[in-house]
């Protein structure tokens, strides 16, 4: 078995003083200092009672120390459970305690909310930046297998699931990114997707690794960041759509309609729904095809992926990734049904939740997603929607990504979200909607999706709200709508 570190130390003999890391607190690492940092949180952690099989976990935000860990906690045979700094104490501590970890690093440097939720840990100054620490002597013991990560999902539609994937599944999707986007010793991937999500841990992290390319990590997604990066010299740029909607709403606003003298060749978009108006605007934007990538944390981030050329009306994920393998379950009339994928991208399974496991994941290795979709003539993969939020309205069904897709085209809305309520019976469309700069009038949104929707997908109700509720990566969180704008909902 390769252990994730592996790539790690292969770049450090070839290409030792090449750049490899720089983080936003202005850290940088060659390979040989990737290594030598990644080598000191390993003596770290040994230091502190971690013994294979342990769960170390990171809460962090993106740095050079969380990466230091990830392949650090590799070197011991551990397992890193990253945790977003700027999720709340409560649900830091669910996961804590669901997963028992021997030990908690707090990557400080990053924000003030990762330094707030090390309040009262031991804080030490370390090659790759500042950290502090907290034991619990008490943690279970478990015996060491090949489990690298447990993250946990991103609780769109319940509570967060711990999904525990090997060195293999990250291996495996580091180099099928890599190839993917031809990445090369070198040049330079803009990493803003945060590698407490399976994106940026192994499309991003990993990906980078296997390929020899620098990853140029930002803590906090902003859209004069990511400007001044692609001004700057990244070449690569995976993203999700909602970060390519507010870096087209900023640029529209400065008056910059086309990126100029950009060395990027690569751009692409996943983990939610690309909505066609926008990949029109960042395919225009950018001056490149604009690739869409599904996955999830089930399947360490890719399934399928386009290969279009720029301005391709496709609106499908592509054909699955060399090695993975897609079917529809009980497809209906229409060939809609639920998506299943098999291959060294699947998971080993969801942590201590084996009833879970056992329903997600077939003797055969077939894991059901949980996603609606079709797969057309070309062999293309076409996501309709959540089997979970599937809106079965007066017995026709309504799927929230169509609806979301016609009120996005509306050029006064940012991004939106269409959820079902229940009611009488019956299932409401409520649709949720952020405007640019100006605002947006309901009505003049409802009109213009009346034009656009047969009346059974017409929302009910549009909420226009500043800020949708949002996951570290920009995912919508649809779960909690209708319990943050509780007050708007009659
Ligand atoms: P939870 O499982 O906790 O409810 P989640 O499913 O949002 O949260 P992730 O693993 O982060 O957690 O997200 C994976 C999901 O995101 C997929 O199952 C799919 O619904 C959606 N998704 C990912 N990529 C795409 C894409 N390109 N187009 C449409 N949907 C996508
Ligand atoms: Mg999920």
């Amino acid at each position: 078995m390769t252990l994730i570190h592996a790539h790690i130390d292969r770049h450090a003999a070839e290409r030792p003083t090449a750049p490899a890391l720089r983080d936003s607190q202005g850290i940088a690492f060659d390979w040989a200092g990737y290594k030598a940092a990644s080598e000191a949180a390993a003596t770290l952690l040994k230091d502190h009672g971690v013994q294979p099989g342990d769960r170390v976990m990171a809460v962090a935000e993106n740095s050079a120390a969380l990466a230091a860990l990830v392949f650090g906690t590799s070197r011991i045979g551990a397992r890193l459970v990253p945790v977003n700094a700027r999720m709340t104490a409560p649900e830091i501590a669910r996961i804590a305690g669901h997963c028992r970890p021997r030990l908690t690093v707090f990557a400080t440097d990053a924000s003030p909310e990762a330094r707030a939720h090390a309040a009262g840990a031991q804080v030490m100054q370390t090659s790759y930046g500042e950290i502090a620490l907290t034991t619990d002597p008490g943690a279970r013991f478990e015996a060491p297998d090949d489990t690298a990560v447990i993250l946990y999902t991103t609780g769109t539609t319940g509570d967060p699931k711990g999904v525990m994937l090997t060195h293999g599944n990250l291996n495996f999707a580091g180099r099928a990114s890599a190839t993917l986007r031809g990445m090369v010793p070198g040049e330079r991937l803009y990493g803003a997707l945060p590698l407490t999500h399976v994106f940026g841990l192994a499309s991003m992290l990993t990906a980078g690794a296997v390929a020899g390319a620098e990853v140029q990590l930002e803590a906090r997604f902003a859209p004069d960041k990511l400007l001044a990066a692609l001004q700057g010299g990244a070449t690569v740029l995976p993203a999700v759509p909602q970060m390519h909607a507010v870096l087209m709403a900023h640029t529209a606003a400065q008056g910059i309609e086309r990126l100029r003298g950009a060395a990027l060749r690569y751009v692409s978009s996943g983990a939610a729904p690309l909505d066609p108006a926008w990949k029109r605007k960042a395919e225009a934007f950018y001056g490149l095809p604009l690739q869409n990538g599904y996955g999830m944390t089930e399947t360490t981030a890719g399934v399928c992926a386009t290969r279009n050329a720029i301005g391709d009306p496709d609106t499908s994920v592509g054909p699955p990734l060399p090695g993975c393998e897609i079917r529809i379950a009980a497809p209906d009339r229409d060939g809609i049904g639920e998506i299943e994928t098999r291959g060294p991208h699947v998971m080993k399974g969801y942590y201590r939740l084996p009833e879970l496991t056992a329903e997600a994941l077939d003797p055969e290795g077939w894991l059901k997603t949980g996603d609606l979709g079709r797969i057309d003539d070309a062999g293309r993969l076409h996501i309709v929607g959540r089997k979970k939020e599937l809106i079965i309205r007066s017995g026709f069904n309504v799927h929230p990504p169509e609806v979301e897709a016609a009120l996005n085209d509306h050029l006064d809305v940012v991004q939106c979200a269409v959820i079902g309520r229940a009611r009488n019976g019956n299932e409401d469309v409520l649709a949720f909607v952020q405007p640019a700069r100006g605002g947006v009038d309901p009505a003049a949104l409802a009109d213009f999706a009346r034009e656009r929707l047969s009346a059974y997908k017409r929302p009910s109700a549009i909420f226009v709200v500043d800020a949708l509720p949002a996951a570290s990566t920009g995912k919508i969180l649809k779960h909690r709508l209708l319990t943050t704008f509780a007050d708007r909902i009659a």
